[in-house]
């Protein structure tokens, strides 16, 4: 069976977030779809999977919904189910940012640039390229002479902009993400800041990868994806390269795992020799960790 995974957002007010929230988990599970979806009173942001005619009916089941009738789906071919279940749940964000003062992207955002531009402007050696992802989703693959924040989540960006990036505001900054929903208010972020030239990828990796012309060219490695996927393709040229490295050994490795020590979780692209003889750890207090789950698995203790 053909199956579709889609993901898509909207900043948008809704007005009683927890109404709409039951209201559209019903609508999904009678659709037979499965994913996650945040909602919150500014907006939704979803990635949900199904048959191609139980995501086609969803997309136009929200396009005829007044607040998402421009609402852009990023489409994706799967030949299955990317989740294993239906999560619907209301959150304070849409993405977690966490500004001090938080900003509103239908009013300030960074200008939105089409895979085309964004690939001529790439180009440019007079830009900044910005990755908005965490280290672990960069260390998978990403474009070609992106700066790397040094981050574990996306909310600890703006602080790392203003210890690293403050003296180029003059710059023009290129920002990206996966679907493109982190960049609309971290763009803003940077222009509230006083940055004066900032751009963002509109639709993210995923609509770069499939655009007919651009094809995912300058993107190094895989996209690491929320769902049980856990990464795709993105440079369709021909040119396909692997850029991840295993953690321990740095052999060329796109193979990702959470850390053994269920208390530590972080993201480690490991090879299978090292996931043995680290007992899929990070570090030798994760390895000896009394609930190491690999310890677990394989009756070690
Ligand atoms: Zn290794
Ligand atoms: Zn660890």
């Amino acid at each position: 069976m053909d199956y579709q995974v889609l993901l898509y957002y909207k900043y948008v007010e809704i007005d009683d977030p927890q109404a709409f929230r039951n209201e559209h988990f019903n609508l999904c599970s009678s659709l037979g779809l499965r994913g996650r979806i945040l909602i919150a009173t500014e907006g939704m942001n979803g990635t949900v999977s199904g048959t191609i005619e139980q995501t086609e009916k969803y997309m136009e089941i929200l396009q005829n919904d007044p607040r998402f009738s421009d609402m852009v789906f990023k489409i994706e071919p799967s030949e299955e189910h990317a989740f294993k279940k239906l999560k619907v749940k209301v959150k304070p964000e849409i993405v977690n940012l966490s500004l001090e003062e938080d900003l509103n992207p239908n009013e300030i955002t960074g200008k939105h640039l089409s895979p085309k531009e964004f690939f001529e402007t790439l180009q440019r050696d007079d830009v900044i390229v910005l990755d908005a992802r965490n280290t672990y989703e960069y260390d998978l693959g990403h474009f070609r002479g992106a700066i790397r924040p040094d981050i574990e989540t996306f909310r600890e960006l703006p602080q790392w902009v203003r210890e690293n990036l403050s003296e180029h505001k003059d710059k023009k900054i290129l920002t990206y993400c996966t679907g493109g929903i982190r960049c609309e208010k971290f763009s803003g972020f940077l222009v509230k800041e006083g940055f004066k030239d900032v751009s963002q990828l509109e639709g993210g990796i995923i609509s770069y990868g499939y655009d007919t012309e651009v094809k995912g060219a300058l993107w190094d490695g895989k996209c690491y994806v929320f769902d049980e996927r856990i990464s795709v393709s993105v440079n369709r040229t021909g040119e396909e390269t692997i850029v991840g490295e295993c953690y321990h050994c740095g052999k060329q490795e796109e193979r990702y795992v959470k850390c053994g020590n269920p208390e530590c979780n972080k993201h480690l692209l490991l090879c299978e020799d090292c996931e043995h003889e680290h007992y899929r750890s990070c570090s030798t207090v994760c390895k000896e960790h009394p609930h190491n789950r690999y310890v677990k698995e394989h009756q070690l203790a």
